[in-house]
């Protein structure tokens, strides 16, 4: 039987675990009753990519070598749980996988890495550039692996062709991929969705930008779209995701990672310069005994070594409905710093429901900062909350954001300041560089000028009030914050590329 859709995770995302869109409009469509198929272009386009090199690669240095040599072994270690008991082990492995990747792309002009794409001609916020690769799908680094793939699926006269377009490192390749199909057969229907593609179509960007080329472009949940189009009259949208057509046991992880979402949007939805906030994304949760049921039915159909709640904050009532019914495998996700974390008894019951780690948006070790982005917080109780994580067990993964609108340079002190102090119970840590997101109310008070100069960016460069500009910020991230000894050392801890998707496994 023809499925009736293929839909496709393309290159390139963090190849730790499955993709969770295509996972939900998957259940959505068994649900339905609706013939289709899955594919993870982005796994076996890197697979694709590494074994190719790792055989025809003339590069002769001795890390080249090394990494080619090592390439079987280097991905069996990243399945291994013993290699995170070895730092240096797993950096190995991590380092010769990303150099060999890295090599490969070099001869397309593109730097390639595990974690993001940039092709050094072409860029991912240009419409036109997009329109190029799709164009010229025989220079896309990937075109190797997708030619057949496409060719064999094309074979199956899908109705359908769907593309899940979530971060702009997986855009250039999504148009090499569709250039590709529509190569081969003109006719070939082709949706594209995805959370990078809702924030274009928010921004402003006409849903017939890529006439010619993208049939219909999705804005939210796909799910409901998929039906109109397959003409299915009130099915069922509602779906705890379905994983089985994905290869689960390839992906660079020690067992399974199963991502799972409660909620769309985010429940605080506040904090100024908040993309959620920005794009005015409506806050849907799944009442909180449905998603624990839900994971604990998922874990024990798929005994995933790790839950990976998406939520962009999970919210105290999922917290405390997780303590009470654990889902029976370790988990870890986002949330806010609330008071409920600075009581221990609360933190216990978490971490026995196999709460591994939180990751946590404190941004700022300056209150007024915090208090001029509304994020709701307050340092005293971020101080409370990462000594009681630490003694409860749980790792935290703590997230700090600089040259936003109302810090200094005297405030970004203040936040090396605060992290120094705190240095025994953050375990890892993101520092991040502020992007103005273009439709935020606050860009409307700044002097802006396009961030990337195309007409899909998401940012806007911006004056900064006190002249804080980003060039100056990163030169204080790199020769002051980073080589202050404590922070360095959580640097040095905190996992390359797979970040806070393997970070839990160094605590498990
Ligand atoms: S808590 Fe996080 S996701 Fe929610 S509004 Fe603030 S920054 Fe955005």
């Amino acid at each position: 039987m023809s499925p009736k859709i293929i839909l496709i995770h393309p290159p390139i995302a963090k190849c730790s675990e499955p993709p969770a869109g295509i996972a939900k409009l998957s259940a959505c469509l068994n649900a339905n009753g609706v013939h289709h198929h899955v594919i993870d272009a982005n796994l076996e386009g890197i697979l694709h990519m590494l074994r190719h090199a790792s055989t025809n690669n003339p590069t002769t240095d001795r890390w080249t070598t090394r990494a080619c040599k090592k390439m079987e072994i280097n991905l069996a270690a990243l399945q291994d749980i013993a290699t995170y008991r070895s730092p240096s082990r797993y950096q190995r492995a991590v380092m010769d996988i990303n150099h060999l990747l890295n090599v490969a792309g070099k001869s397309w002009r593109v730097d390639l890495s595990l974690a993001d794409y940039h092709d050094q001609c072409l860029s991912p916020v240009k419409s036109a550039d997009l329109i190029s690769a799709a164009k010229k799908p025989q220079a896309n680094p990937f075109y190797p692996y997708f030619q057949y793939r496409l060719m064999n699926a094309l074979k199956e006269n899908p109705d359908f062709i769907g593309f899940s377009l979530n971060y702009l490192s997986q855009a250039l390749c999504t148009f090499a991929m569709i250039g590709f199909i529509k190569q081969i057969q003109p006719r070939q229907k082709i949706i594209l969705g995805g959370s990078l593609v809702t924030s274009w179509i928010k921004l402003g960007a006409r849903r017939n930008i890529f006439y010619g080329l993208v049939d219909d472009m999705v804005v939210g949940a796909g799910e409901q779209k998929l039906l109109e189009l397959l003409e299915i009259k009130d099915g069922k949208t509602f779906c705890p995701p379905d994983y089985n057509g994905f290869p689960l046991d390839k992906y660079l992880s020690p067992g399974l990672i199963l991502p799972y979402s409660s909620a769309r949007g985010c429940y605080w939805h506040k904090c100024a310069f908040c993309p959620e906030k920005a794009e005015g994304n409506a806050y849907l949760p799944l009442e909180v005994s449905q998603a624990a049921e839900e994971l604990q039915i998922l874990t024990r159909l798929l005994n995933p070594a790790l839950i990976h709640i998406l939520d962009s904050s999970i919210s105290p009532s999922l917290l405390q409905a997780l303590a009470q019914r654990p889902p029976g495998a370790p988990w870890y996700g986002f949330t806010r710093i609330t008071q409920h974390l600075t009581d221990e008894d609360f933190c216990l019951s978490l971490k026995n429901s196999g709460c591994a780690m939180l990751k946590l948006g404190i941004e700022s070790g300056e209150q007024k900062v915090l208090d001029q982005l509304n994020k709701g917080i307050d340092l005293p109780t971020a101080s409370a909350v990462l000594k009681t994580l630490k003694k409860t067990g749980i790792a935290t993964y703590c997230y700090f954001l600089f040259g936003t609108p109302p810090e200094t340079k005297e405030c970004a002190v203040k936040t090396l300041d605060f992290i120094c102090q705190h240095h025994n119970c953050i375990d890892f840590l993101n520092l991040a560089i502020f992007n103005l997101p273009s439709q935020s109310v606050e860009a409307q008070s700044l002097a802006t000028h396009d961030f990337y100069e195309g007409d899909l960016s998401l940012y806007k460069n911006f004056q900064h009030p006190t002249g804080w500009q980003r060039p100056v910020v990163r030169n204080f991230l790199e020769k002051t914050f980073k080589k202050h000894p404590a922070i360095a050392l959580i640097l040095r801890r905190t996992p390359e590329f797979f970040t806070s998707n393997h970070a839990p496994f160094f605590y498990s």
